[in-house]
C-alpha cells in the first residue's frame, strides 16, 4: 500500500466531456498529520454538479483545478488515524477525491453505521441527493393533498425521492424519464404515471398524464421538458429549480425565438413561484430528513435504485454517461472492497 491512484482533470471540456479531459496518475501514498486520517475509498459518488466544476465559469462552487484530482463525496475506511475521535477501521462519509486513498482532517468526516443501511446509500437515497429532494420539497415545492407534482430524471436519486415524498404528502406523482425501461421502473415503484421524454408523443403524453394541470414541478432537467411543463402549470404552481442538466454541456444559447417574454408573462399571469436552491443552504432540515426518511428506507417503504460501476478507472466514462442518461439509478463507483 505504498501508492495512491488518482484521476485528475487533464483539461477543461468544451461541450460534452471526453476521456481526454481526464488522466489517471499513480502518486506516493499521502500520510496523515496530527488531527488527520488516511482513508481508503470504498465508494465514490458521481453527481451532475461535477460538470459545473469542470468549467471555470463563476458558480456557487469553486472550479476543480486542472492537473489536480477531481473531488467527490466518498464512503471510506479509515486505515490510519492521528485523531482520538476516529479509529482505524471506522467507515466514514467524507468529501475526498477520485482516488483510491486520501488524507483529510478527522473533523471533516462523519462515521457511518454499516448495520443501518448499505454503505452506498450514504451517497444517494440517504445522502446529498435524497436530502436535496427532501429540502427542496419542504422549503419550496410543498406538495399538498390532491395536487399534481411532476419531476424529471425521475429514476435518479433526487427524482425518485421527490416523487415518493410527494405521494406521502397526498399528491399525485408523475415521473418523466428517458426510455421505456426507466418508465416501467417508475410504475413498479408506485409513481401514478410515467412518461418518456424521448417519445415523439411526449407533449401529448404529459398533457394526458396531468388532466388537472401541474401544481408542483420539481425542475431537474430544463430544456424541452421545461418547455412542455410550463404550458401545463396551474396558477400558483411552485417550481423548485434544482438542476438543469439538459443544458450542462451547452456551449451557446439555444437557437430560435427569444422565449423570455413568454416565460415572464406566464410567471405573472399564473403567479408562479420559481426558486432556485442549493441543498446545503437548507441544512437545518438534515436532522428531520434522517429521522423521517431513514426508517422509511430501512423498512423498504421508500424504494431506490443504484447503478454501481466497478473500479476507479471506470469513473470518467460513467460520469460522461450520467450527463446524457446512461445511468439507471444513483451512480456510484466501487473503488475498493467493502470492509
Ligand atoms: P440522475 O437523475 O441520477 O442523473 C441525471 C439524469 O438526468 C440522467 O440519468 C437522465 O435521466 C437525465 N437527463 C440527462 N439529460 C437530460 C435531458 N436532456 N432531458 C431530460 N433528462 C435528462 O441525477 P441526480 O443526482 O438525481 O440529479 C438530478 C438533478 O438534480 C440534476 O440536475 C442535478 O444537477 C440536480 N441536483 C441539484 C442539487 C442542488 O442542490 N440544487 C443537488 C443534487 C442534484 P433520463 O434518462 O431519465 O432522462
Amino acid at each position: 500500500m505504498s501508492q495512491n491512484v488518482q484521476i485528475v482533470l487533464a483539461s477543461r471540456p468544451h461541450g460534452e466531456p471526453t476521456s481526454d479531459n481526464f488522466r489517471t496518475e499513480t502518486v506516493p501514498m499521502p500520510s496523515p498529520g496530527d488531527g488527520e486520517v488516511l482513508l481508503r475509498t470504498i465508494y465514490l459518488s458521481l453527481d451532475p454538479y461535477m460538470r459545473g466544476r469542470l468549467s471555470d465559469a463563476k458558480s456557487y462552487a469553486e472550479p476543480f483545478e486542472v492537473d489536480a484530482p477531481l473531488g467527490g463525496g466518498t464512503v471510506c475506511e479509515v486505515v490510519e488515524s492521528r485523531s482520538a475521535d476516529v479509529a482505524t477501521g471506522d467507515v466514514v462519509l467524507a468529501f475526498t477525491s477520485w482516488s483510491t486513498h486520501a488524507v483529510v482532517p478527522a473533523a471533516a468526516v462523519r462515521k457511518l453505521d454499516p448495520s443501518r443501511a448499505p454503505l452506498s446509500t450514504a451517497l444517494g437515497v440517504l445522502g446529498m441527493p435524497g436530502f436535496t429532494a427532501y429540502a427542496g420539497l419542504a422549503e419550496i415545492g410543498q406538495p399538498k393533498e390532491g395536487e399534481t407534482l411532476v419531476v424529471a430524471a425521475a429514476t435518479g436519486p433526487v427524482g425518485s425521492m421527490v416523487g415518493q415524498l410527494a405521494q406521502r404528502a397526498g399528491a399525485r406523482a408523475v415521473g418523466i424519464a428517458g426510455g421505456p425501461e426507466k418508465c416501467a421502473y417508475l410504475t413498479e415503484i408506485g409513481f401514478d404515471a410515467a412518461i418518456d421524454h424521448r417519445s415523439p408523443t411526449f407533449v401529448e403524453d404529459l398533457k394526458a398524464a396531468t388532466p388537472d394541470g401541474i401544481d408542483v414541478y420539481f425542475e431537474n432537467v430544463g430544456g424541452a421538458v421545461w418547455d412542455a411543463v410550463l404550458r401545463r402549470l396551474n396558477d400558483f404552481a411552485r417550481v423548485p429549480v434544482c438542476g438543469v442538466i439538459a443544458t450542462y454541456n451547452d456551449t451557446e444559447a439555444p437557437s430560435g425565438p427569444d422565449r423570455m417574454p413568454a416565460l415572464m408573462g406566464a410567471v405573472l399571469r399564473k403567479r408562479l413561484r420559481i426558486q432556485g436552491f442549493i441543498q446545503n443552504e437548507f441544512a437545518s432540515h438534515l436532522g428531520d430528513f434522517h429521522r423521517t426518511v431513514g426508517p422509511l428506507v430501512a423498512d423498504g417503504t421508500i424504494k431506490y435504485r443504484e447503478d454501481i460501476v466497478q473500479g476507479l478507472e471506470a469513473a470518467p466514462a460513467a460520469f460522461i454517461g450520467l450527463l446524457t442518461g446512461s445511468n439507471f439509478g444513483k451512480l456510484v463507483v466501487q473503488v475498493g472492497d467493502l470492509p
